[in-house]
């Protein structure tokens, strides 16, 4: 990760850079950009929020740099927490004045009084966040590293800057924090700062669950989320957090039949599923896809284990679930249940044989989500046995065809029927009733089962032949 000085300056050589210094050097403060920043430039990372931290009045010099970028620029002032924040284009820098914090036990917001740029670098949550870039022109990209920070980033380590239990007990959120960017940075936790979270971990009882959610999703939008599962899972706040993952741990043999361990088997699902797709949902549907199996499982003399029904269990499972984690209860949340109650269609379907009507109602149930269920179902098969990856996957690939060939042909992705309820209780004279629902279904299996086609004339006809059967006349 060699960087050399006149790399550093290049990072700090724009125009804002500049005219902080120059506002720096007029106010007559020590200026310093610090934390996520300058840990990327070191990562070669993109990052665009700049925190700069003033060893005297964070506001005044936020101001002063304001005037100096002129009307470009947007200043916000938050005179509670002596921080404001200057916006120009897609830039956004926070100030600060240099502080240092002390806590009490029962919450995470600190007292805070003025203090040293040391003071400020002490109340960091990781070496690799203090870092800090002297901006004042006679010392410009002058690097103030006291704890060996860059030290860590080459050994790509995640370790606090002061004794680990009082980091993690001042503010827990710090030990999802660590986590989060073990999983996103591929690091390692160093053992004292792992053996403090193991400690500490009650602590994130005091942690809104916001916070811990938001943490969540950045552990499960890394590259490779199942590092940050397992750390939570080790420490032992996953079993706080999310109880109901760390149930899918272990195995259980009776007569020499065993099962997988669905917390690995999730895990490899979320990975392998992570490597095609960013969409955030979806792959919070992989850590969901097999929630119900520990309450569902049954030992069968006959048929071994089973787990049946957990798709269906699954989803009636979310909602209680995505309540107390405080993820969103709207669409995001039906998309997760539609995912999870779904996942098993497409493997029922490449298990037997793959017939068109199967296939078109699969099309009708998943609608415009049936890529992203594919894409699942596809990281779903973990199987060891590479005789049985290959006929899934190649059955897969059948049902993909057969989705493509019917889509074109009967387009009930996005399924309409071509009559009406309206349409049958005026042509029959009914009022809203059973025998209307009863046809109605009649006519979207008879489409589905690809009886007739997805048309206008051919269901009108269905529904006369099918309501004759039923005893019902036209009115008129
Ligand atoms: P990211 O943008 O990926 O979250 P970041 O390090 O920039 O990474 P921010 O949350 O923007 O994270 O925080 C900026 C800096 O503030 C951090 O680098 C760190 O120095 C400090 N910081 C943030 N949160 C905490 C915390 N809970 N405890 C101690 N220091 C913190």
């Amino acid at each position: 990760m060699y960087i050399d000085k006149e790399d550093i300056e290049e990072h700090i050589s724009g125009k804002p850079f500049q005219l902080i210094s120059e506002a720096a050097d007029e106010l007559e403060v020590e200026a310093y950009v610090i934390g996520g920043y300058v840990r990327d430039i070191f990562l070669h990372r993109p990052s665009k929020d700049i925190d700069v931290v003033a060893v005297g009045s964070g506001i005044e010099l936020a101001k002063a740099v304001a005037r100096k970028l002129g009307k470009k620029a947007y200043l916000s002032v938050f005179k509670n927490f002596g921080t404001a924040q200057v916006k120009s284009g897609d830039l956004e820098i926070e100030f600060v004045g240099a502080r240092k914090e002390s806590y009490n036990r029962d919450s995470r917001k600190p007292v805070v009084e003025d203090g040293t740029l040391e003071d400020d670098q002490n109340r960091r949550d990781f070496t690799i966040n203090t870092l800090a870039l002297c901006l004042n022109k006679a010392r410009y990209g002058e690097l103030i590293d006291p704890f060996g920070g860059l030290e860590d980033l080459e050994n790509l380590t995640i370790r606090t800057p002061l004794d680990p239990d009082i980091t993690f007990s001042d503010d827990p959120l710090r030990m999802m924090r660590g986590i989060r960017f073990a999983t996103q940075l591929g690091f390692f936790i160093d053992p004292d700062t792992f053996d403090a979270i193991q400690r500490n971990k009650e602590r994130i009882h005091i942690i809104s669950q916001e916070r811990i959610a938001e943490e969540l999703n950045k552990i499960v939008l890394s590259p490779k989320p199942s590092i940050g599962f397992e750390l939570l899972d080790k420490t032992g706040l996953l079993d706080i957090i999310f109880p109901e993952l760390t149930a899918l741990k272990g195995v259980e043999t009776k007569e020499g039949v065993g099962y997988k361990d669905n917390f690995a088997h999730t895990l490899m699902v979320l990975d392998r599923l992570s490597k095609h797709t960013d969409n955030l949902w979806l792959r919070w549907s992989a850590v969901f896809h097999d929630i119900a199996k520990p309450a569902t499982k049954r030992w069968d003399k006959r048929l071994g284990w089973t787990f049946h029904n957990h798709n269906f269990i699954g989803e009636r499972m979310i909602p209680k679930i995505f309540r107390r984690m405080k993820f969103p209860m709207n669409e995001k949340m039906k998309y997760v249940q539609k995912m999870v109650t779904l996942h098993m269609r497409p493997i029922a379907l490449a298990d037997d044989e793959v017939t068109d009507s199967a296939v078109r109602r699969l099309l009708f149930d998943a609608g415009d989500d049936i890529d992203d269920l594919m894409l699942l179902c596809e990281a779903d098969i973990t199987s060891k046995n590479p005789d049985k990856v290959r006929r899934f996957l190649n059955n897969f690939r059948l049902v993909r065809e057969k989705l493509a060939v019917i889509e074109e042909k009967d387009r009930v992705r996005n399924f309409q029927p071509p009559v009406t309820g309206e349409e049958i209780m005026e042509t029959f004279g009914l009022p809203p009733s059973q025998p209307v629902g009863v046809l109605k279904e009649a006519i979207k299996n008879a489409i589905l089962d690809g009886i007739i086609p997805n048309e206008y004339e051919a269901a009108r006809k269905f529904m006369f032949t099918r309501a004759e059967a039923m005893g019902l006349t036209p009115k008129g």
